[in-house]
């Protein structure tokens, strides 16, 4: 397991002969261009054009440790510390969940949906931030918003705040446990909920990749078997006393509870529309409710 020079094809080949057995070919170009970008700022073009440049030593070694931690499964946004979510750079860490494109269809939704309005200073609240990602690139996108955000997790917030000043936004972020009584007094009133909560069954871990289940924070990803439903129905309730009338909730959801979550969202009693949407995989993935006016 060595690199046969300082040549960039040399560490090109490293790559593919390491990773191999854990990737795909197409999979490992991307994970190069990724990491030559990263560590080299080398573009994929870059990368053709430079193939019998040296590469200093000390680069080749951030690369040659890259292409172990990648063979041990850590996904690359960890390994690289950052990555990119509706066009805005964030850092992430293991305490964050790694941004997924499904929820930047939810931001898109979102910020859609304000300015078909024409509502330009909704006041907003993301539950469960991690990255941040979510009210970051809805304040990035509607400016005169008045964004806030909590998590239970406080290196989740440190990591959330890092990347509001990353892009230069002012987001009010709060650690609160919203499954607790002191989510009641904390919370404020908002024209908009949102949420990605939590919402994998511990019992369906078996059958994912070791890239997610192994490496990103189980606090973010699992809920128990028992009560797969438990932070929608919280926030769902929370919605009664925290969401301006005429106001929407927006849940990004399991497709395997997606029915269960609308007949909540319901039976509460709240809201005069309550529809399922699907992401651009064709699963349903969101859920949006409007308010009683
Ligand atoms: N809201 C964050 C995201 O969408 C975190 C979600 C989570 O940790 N469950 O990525």
């Amino acid at each position: 397991m060595r690199i046969a020079s300082n040549k960039l094809s040399d560490l090109i080949d490293f790559f593919y002969s390491e990773l191999s057995s854990v990737y795909s070919p197409e999979e490992i170009k991307l994970l190069t261009q990724y990491a030559c970008k990263h560590y080299l700022n080398y573009s994929p073009s870059d990368i053709l054009t430079g193939k019998n440049e040296n590469i200093n030593q000390s680069d080749v070694i951030k690369l040659y440790d890259c292409v172990l931690a990648l063979k041990q499964n850590r996904p690359i946004q960890y390994i690289l510390g950052e990555t990119e979510f509706y066009h805005l750079k964030f850092k992430v860490n293991p305490h964050v969940l790694i941004p997924r494109p499904e929820t930047e269809e939810l931001v898109e939704l979102i910020i859609k949906d304000c300015k078909k309005a024409g509502f330009e200073d909704p006041d907003i609240l993301d539950i469960g931030t991690g990255s941040g990602c979510i009210p970051i690139a809805l304040k990035k996108n509607l400016e005169d918003a008045n964004v806030s955000a909590v998590d239970v997790s406080q290196e989740a917030l440190i990591t959330a705040q890092q990347n509001a000043i990353l892009n230069n936004v002012t987001i009010m972020f709060n650690k609160v446990n919203i499954l607790t009584e002191e989510a009641d007094y904390s919370l404020e009133n908002y024209d908009i909920i949102v949420s990605n909560p939590p919402y994998i069954a511990k019992k369906e871990a078996d059958s994912m990749h070791a890239r997610v289940k192994d490496f990103e924070p189980q606090i973010a990803l699992f809920v128990d078997n028992e009560d797969a439903l438990l932070f929608y129905r919280r926030i769902i309730t929370l919605c009664k006393k925290h969401l301006n009338a005429g106001g929407n909730l927006y849940f990004e959801l399991n497709p395997i509870y997606a029915q269960e979550i609308k007949q909540l969202a319901i039976g509460c009693g709240e809201f005069k529309s309550v529809n399922l949407l699907k992401d651009l995989s064709g699963n349903i993935r969101f859920l949006k409710a409007e308010r009683n006016d």
